[in-house]
């Protein structure tokens, strides 16, 4: 258990994607009824069991915060994409935000295309490595290392 509530208090559950975050909004309650700060999206310090009135600064904060979350995990895209060298990133989010759902709000599908885009990257590259690495794809080459480590398991522990 307090392993576990250690896990939990260290935010490692988390995601810088807003949207996919299990905090749903700055924390995280869990299977335990406890409730954890995201690392990424926690708005102040106010925990959610507090239901003392909210302030009119407080209203503020909250009006913006969505698009403001919907910002940093945009720039969070932004930088992977910059690490994975995608050429014309943002024409390419444009190209994917028409094919995503229509019933999301704007900022969601504007991440949610970033995100693909980003993926979709990954994905290739890590394509480009298996090859060059002599297997016929990144799947063949994951099995692989899979394999490798229950070898080194094996050894270190049969
Ligand atoms: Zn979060």
């Amino acid at each position: 258990m307090t392993d576990i509530y250690r896990q939990l208090e260290s935010g490692a559950w988390a995601d810088p994607d807003y949207f996919v975050c299990p905090c749903r909004g700055g924390w995280l309650l869990s299977n335990f009824d406890s409730f954890h700060r995201c690392p990424f999206h926690a708005e102040g310090d106010r925990h959610p069991e507090d239901d003392s009135e909210y302030t009119e600064e407080e209203m503020k904060l909250s009006a913006t915060y969505r698009v403001r979350m919907a910002r940093e995990t945009f720039k969070h895209y932004d930088r992977a994409a910059r690490e994975l060298g995608i050429e014309g990133f943002k024409v390419k989010v444009i190209d994917a935000f028409f094919a995503t759902d229509e019933g999301l709000s704007r900022e969601e599908r504007f991440c949610k295309a970033a995100a693909e885009v980003v993926a979709k990257a990954a994905y290739e590259a890590r394509e480009v490595t298996a090859r060059r690495k002599g297997y016929s794809c990144g799947f063949e080459m994951t099995m692989d290392d899979e394999a490798m480590w229950e070898r080194k398991e094996r050894h270190l522990y049969g």
